[in-house]
């Protein structure tokens, strides 16, 4: 019989752990669908990892890690890939706004031969007016970038082992789970879903966060922004060349003081453009050098008595 793994990253949800693990469990067991569901406490500080320990004791199908930090989302998710044994994966929000009623489906589908089956939001939710914005644009400028409608997609997926596999062995420190999974190919079938409202505790993004991340993954995943660069750098030697012929005509006809005002509106505008250049640059730079350090995705730094402690490499990763 087949294991399916549900992965949960989990940052601060003390209240969630519970409700969300019963909902799980009785939800596949109803489903005759063989389990396990894998906690990753994403460096939590209230008692994330107490309750994660406890639903444990309780149900020996519920396994659970606990990183040394916050380390985010991403890193929670590869986490949870790793330490799941299942045939299938799926990776949901632990508050359950993924709502569970959708895996049945997405199983159904991996059982007919699908390879990745996307969560598809067919609504989003409940979300403030600056929030749906602000994620709209996000959405808009990381398709265009990656060439991928991100729009509805979501982190909630099921992934067959193969696909996995193919993630864990990806070497890059900087991961964006959402788009590698298209990246990655295979076949690939959807399922929409409502999100739902927030069981309990508040949304752990902010504004900033929220604008770290997108810079974060566009830079991940595409060079666009160094092409700019190059484009923007064109353009203005194309237009000092125009304004070298008019400079050069005026100081031959012998009239060349004027123009003041133009030399500001250059350097300014030119110094503008010279600045965010080095600034998308520095931001490749950074990259470049976070991953070339090779330091670990996340460290965990306990695991539930039911993960071997030696499992292959899960310390550091
Ligand atoms: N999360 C995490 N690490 C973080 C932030 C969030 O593991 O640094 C988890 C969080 O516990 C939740 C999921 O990621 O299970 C989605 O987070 P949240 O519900 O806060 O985001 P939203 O649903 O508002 O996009
Ligand atoms: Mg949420």
């Amino acid at each position: 019989m087949s294991l399916l793994s549900v992965v949960l990253p989990a940052y601060n949800e003390e209240q969630n752990i519970a409700n969300t693990a019963g909902v799980l469990s009785g939800l596949l067991e109803r489903e005759g669908i063989d389990y396990e569901l894998v906690f990753i406490s994403d460096g939590s500080k209230d008692g994330t990892y107490a309750e994660i320990r406890k639903a444990s004791a309780q149900n020996p199908r519920i396994k659970g890690a606990q990183f040394s930090r916050n380390f985010g989302k991403e890193a929670a998710i590869f986490a949870g890939l790793e330490l799941a044994s299942g045939d299938a994966v799926v990776v949901m929000d632990c508050d359950l706004q993924h709502p569970p009623q959708t895996i049945p489906l997405m199983w159904e589908k991996w059982k007919a031969g699908a390879e990745i089956v996307e969560g598809i939001k067919s609504s989003r939710g409940k979300e403030s007016l600056g929030y749906r914005l602000s994620a709209g644009l996000f959405y808009r400028i990381m398709s265009r970038l990656i060439k991928i409608d991100m729009n509805a997609s979501s982190d909630f997926k099921l992934l067959d082992r193969k696909v996995v596999n193919v993630l864990l062995e990806l070497p890059e420190r900087n991961t964006f789970f959402r788009a590698l999974t298209f990246w990655a190919g295979f076949r690939t079938e959807s399922v929409e879903y409502e999100v739902q409202k927030r069981q309990f505790g508040k949304s752990k993004w902010s504004l900033w966060s929220l604008m770290k991340y997108a810079v974060t993954n566009a830079t991940s995943f595409s060079t666009m922004p160094l092409q700019i660069v190059t484009v923007t750098g064109a353009a203005s030697i194309v237009g000092s060349v125009i304004l070298a012929v008019q400079t050069l005509v005026r100081y031959l006809m012998g009239a060349s003081v004027e123009g003041f005002t133009t030399v500001i509106l250059l350097i300014l505008i030119i110094g503008g453009f010279i600045m965010l250049s080095l600034g998308i640059i520095g931001h490749y730079l950074a990259r470049i050098y976070e991953e070339v350090k090779g330091r670990p995705k996340y460290i965990i730094s306990r695991v539930t008595d039911n993960v071997p402690e030696n499992a292959a490499g899960i310390w550091k990763r």
